[in-house]
């Protein structure tokens, strides 16, 4: 045998393998997805994602102390409201006594180490759950759309959010914001995290079980990226990175692996997220359940692909278990 066929003398021991990865998944790469309720003592039960729960502002205390021992650094909180009143312009999205913005306030009073972003949307307080504001055709109207949405940013910032993340898709919702962040004073103090490349994936669903979501008429195929769309996909980085997101980030993360690599080489600079999406979550569970897979292997293989590709940061439904697995 030739001198440069043998590659595996490279990885014959647990440790050489693992030096075989230019970057390890470690605790501080990981968000957490949090659902808020505006029921103060809810703890309930996604049945769509394993161990999954709305938690109300009462409850986050028993929720997070243990994981914040385990050493959870960030988390990132949608709203859920169930008893609000909702309008065609998303009005309880920043009430001052909504879900999010007491979230906000109770975590930093409680655990002042702990970065929170939070996603930034209308859909889940319009009355006809689209991500931005409508003209009397049904269609998006971008630009009230942009002003209401930066709006929203700047106030969860206001209430001390460390990072504000628009998952609309609106064009030009970045620029609106920074600007917004800037004219209020924050601009060097709150990070801008945008959903940059998020496509129409049918991966969506148990989220939207979760946070009532879903919309009462059409879909989202105007504003979200059609999921072939790759050059699509690179022009929208390419736009986010030049209205001033600090991160950019892929949703859902392991059918968009290559546009994760995309963003890596289009914004080398920039920090790189991706979502590891509610059916994501879900499939995964679904086939450790099937037999098909040990869960815990199939977790990280499908992490480890992602910081392959390119990710530095990762919203996973898995971060209490990673907290878990990465001591063990
Ligand atoms: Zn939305």
């Amino acid at each position: 045998m030739d001198i440069s066929s043998i590659l595996q003398g490279g990885y014959h021991h647990p440790l050489a393998r693992q030096w075989q990865s230019r970057r390890q998944l470690t605790k501080s790469m990981l968000m957490y997805p949090i659902f808020i309720t505006d029921e103060p003592d809810a703890s309930v039960e996604i049945a769509s994602l394993p161990g999954q729960r709305r938690w109300g502002i009462n409850k986050l205390e028993g929720f997070l102390a243990p994981l914040v021992k385990k050493g959870l650094q960030s988390v990132i909180l949608f709203g859920v409201p169930l008893k609000c009143e909702k309008d065609e312009r998303g009005t309880p999205a920043d009430d001052p006594s909504g879900p999010v913005m007491l979230a906000i306030k109770k975590i930093r009073e409680l655990f002042p180490t702990i970065y929170i972003a939070c996603d930034v949307c209308l859909c889940e307080y319009t009355d006809h759950g689209h991500c931005g504001l409508l003209k009397t055709d049904g269609s998006i109207d971008n630009s009230p759309s942009v002003d209401r949405i930066a709006q929203v940013a700047v106030n969860y910032a206001k209430a001390g959010a460390h990072c504000v993340a628009p998952s609309d898709m609106m064009d030009g919702r970045i620029k609106g914001i920074k600007r917004g962040l800037i004219d209020a004073k924050l601009g060097n103090k709150c990070t801008l995290m945008s959903y940059s490349a998020k496509f129409a994936s049918c991966m969506y669903g148990p989220f939207r079980d979760a946070a009532g979501s879903a919309p009462s008429f059409g879909d989202r195929k105007c504003y979200q990226l059609p999921p072939a769309a790759k050059g699509l996909a690179r022009r929208a980085i390419q736009r986010d990175t030049a209205e001033g997101a600090d991160i950019i980030m892929v949703k859902p993360a392991l059918p968009y692996l290559d546009v994760i690599a995309d963003a890596a080489e289009l914004a080398p600079n920039h920090p790189l997220a991706c979502y590891q999406v509610s059916g994501e979550f879900a499939m995964i569970h679904a086939g450790a359940a099937a037999g098909v897979y040990d869960l815990r292997t199939m977790a990280f293989e499908s992490v480890d692909s992602m910081i392959r590709a390119g990710a530095t940061l990762i919203l996973t439904y898995f971060t209490p278990e990673f907290l878990e697995w990465l001591d063990n």
